[in-house]
């Protein structure tokens, strides 16, 4: 085990705590990345796939209704769930597979929990004619059934994760094994902006166009920069995509919503930035759940996509600095805010966006109705809509 000197560091976060077979594969990554993205035929190939295969530039809808509504701030959405697929994980994947095929690489390693980034992953393989291979617990596969049938259609393997809790932090483990054994001819291709130096910095730049496109959409619209930006927290990848293009505009308030499940005292939740203590897990010193011994805490959250007992190191870098504040909104006000938003804009958003809205909503009441906020969107909600009945079926029969 080793850490990085200088390099993947924000702070004292981030670095390489992996075993030293990985460390060649991770130098490869981190020198065929540097390479791409400083070639000019990468970067317009890059360009060309999100324009037409994801369809960006994803629009900055301003939610006029919902604004009155709530008598504050101008709210815009940054819509991500109207990339391909329903979601911003395809940014990532997009790139990662374009990268792959420029490393000579035939075959893409993926872990997920909620199916979302196995999809996302399964989709660019497809597309690029690369096997696909994907990780999943067994717990995850019974409740994310749909998904799991999606990525079979789409021609991957799935190998069934049996080990641990059979979740998702075990299915990233088995990934990472098969890695070990496999780089010479695979990319593990990461969901999230976490993991070894060099993934959080990988994911933030393919994920960064969210937010260089929202700042020039604002200034096109409104000739000025938004007074706040809010995305939600899991791994931490949409929001770095739309917070890092705005770091230097000191103007610009940024906060990162995690998932608040139960309630932070009730202790079934998934806020490792509002109530962990820094750790490694995955190969990077960041901020996670843990108890007194140093065990992985189990978590819990309404949205699956924000179910993880970790976060990238880069937020663990703002959130000392300052730079971000970071917050939790607990599962029955994302709730709320995701039927708001559906029943005023007629825009089902994921309940992973939907804790960013809640969160967007109170502080668009504090906030006056000269400020602009911007919310990233981050996918759309049908994937959840069984969940979404089940929740306020059971809220109208209780008592
Ligand atoms: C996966 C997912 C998230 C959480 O992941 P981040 O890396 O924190 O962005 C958020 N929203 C949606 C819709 C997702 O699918």
């Amino acid at each position: 085990m080793r850490g990085t000197d200088t390099a993947g560091r924000y702070g004292s976060y981030g670095g390489r705590f992996v075993a030293e077979t990985l460390i060649a594969a991770l130098d490869e990554l981190e020198q065929a990345f540097d390479s791409c993205m400083a070639d000019e035929q990468f970067r317009s190939q890059l360009q060309r796939e999100l324009a037409e295969y994801v369809g960006r530039p994803t629009p900055l809808y301003p939610a006029e209704r919902l604004s009155e509504e709530l008598g504050g701030a101008q709210l815009c959405l940054k819509r991500e769930d109207l990339n391909h697929t329903g979601a911003h994980k395809i940014n990532n994947t997009v790139g990662q597979a374009l990268l792959a095929q420029h490393m000579g690489k035939h075959r893409l390693i993926a872990e997920t929990g909620a199916g979302q980034h196995g999809v996302a992953t399964a989709t660019v393989a497809a597309r690029a004619g690369l096997e696909c291979c994907v990780y999943m617990g067994e717990e995850d596969m019974r409740r994310q059934a749909v998904n799991v049938r999606r990525m079979k259609l789409l021609g991957a393997e799935l190998r069934t994760v049996r080990s641990g809790t059979r979740t998702l932090k075990d299915a990233l483990n088995e990934a990472l094994r098969d890695w070990v054994g496999s780089s010479a001819d695979s990319l593990y291709v990461i969901g999230s902006a976490a993991g070894p130096h060099p993934y959080p910095a990988l994911v933030r730049e393919l994920q960064s166009v969210i937010g260089r496109e929202a700042r020039e959409q604002c200034l096109a619209r409104y000739g000025r920069l938004p007074d706040a930006l809010v995305a939600c927290v899991g791994g931490g990848s949409n929001a770095i995509g739309l917070f890092h293009p705005f770091l230097d505009d000191e103007t610009v308030r940024m906060y990162g919503v995690e998932a608040g499940g139960a309630g932070l005292e009730s202790g079934r939740h998934a806020a490792s930035l509002c109530a962990g203590r820094p750790g490694v897990l995955h190969g990077t010193y960041s901020y996670l759940l843990q108890d007194d011994e140093g065990q992985v805490l189990p978590t819990h959250s309404i949205s699956a996509g924000l179910d993880y007992p970790a976060v990238g190191p880069e937020h663990a870098w703002l959130k000392d600095s300052g730079r971000v504040e970071y917050t939790a909104v607990d599962d029955s006000a994302a709730l709320a805010a995701c039927l708001r938003l559906t029943r005023t804009e007629g825009i089902l958003p994921a309940l992973e966006s939907s804790h960013a809205l809640a969160y967007a909503f109170q502080l668009a009441t504090q906030l006056g109705r000269d400020a602009l906020i911007v919310v990233n969107l981050s996918g759309r909600g049908d994937k959840d809509i069984e969940e979404i009945l089940r929740l306020t079926d059971s809220l109208e029969s209780a008592p």
